[in-house]
């Protein structure tokens, strides 16, 4: 059998290439995605995409524990290959104690804009049994369009339950997936 490896001037090459097809094709799209956890524990509120949410448990973190702005930081690193959020913000240092996570969000944002970039869109869905999250919907949703500086029509926020399964399901927790689509000039 005849394997060829592949080299970096191959690799150079197809970079080459996709330089020049970006040029005649237009604007490049980047798609990222990301997911967190935070444990529920004593507490009065939970903060979920900013919007403080009266609960009878509080969600567990080294920073305020917003697990909605976190999955979303870590879709606009992803949609530009440039670590996660604990790589940023590592919870071993004590300057990230109770910090409030808009700051997360944006310096992620302000990461995409060092790239000559725009966020077309995001995306975040809230897994969890409590609290309901549709009353809050629209206020989430104007706080992440303030703090990314988009038009709230860019930002989704959506939620789910797990039908009473798994670590949500028996309400030790709340999960969040998020995509985050990025367009480089
Ligand atoms: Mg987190």
């Amino acid at each position: 059998m005849n394997i060829k490896l592949t080299t970096s001037s191959d690799f150079e090459m197809a970079e080459e290439r996709l330089r020049a097809s970006r040029i005649s094709a237009g604007p490049e799209f980047r798609i990222g995605q990301g997911f967190d956890v935070h444990t529920f524990g004593e507490g009065d509120h939970v903060i979920l995409c900013g919007v403080k949410i009266p609960h009878g448990n509080a969600l567990m973190g080294h920073s305020d524990a917003d697990v909605g702005l976190h999955a979303l930081t870590d879709a606009l690193l992803g949609a530009i290959g440039d670590g996660d959020i604990g790589a940023h913000f590592p919870p071993s240092d004590p300057k990230w104690r109770g910090a409030s996570s808009d700051q997360f969000l944006l310096d992620a944002a302000n990461r995409v804009s060092a790239r000559n970039g725009l966020i077309v869109n995001v995306d975040v869905t809230l897994i969890c049994e409590t609290p309901k999250i549709g009353p809050h919907r629209q206020a989430m949703r104007d706080c992440i369009a303030e703090i990314l500086q988009i038009d709230v029509t860019r930002v989704s926020v959506k939620a789910t339950t797990t039908e009473g399964l798994g670590f949500t399901g028996r309400g030790e927790g709340i999960a969040a997936q998020a995509s985050a689509m990025v367009q480089l000039g």
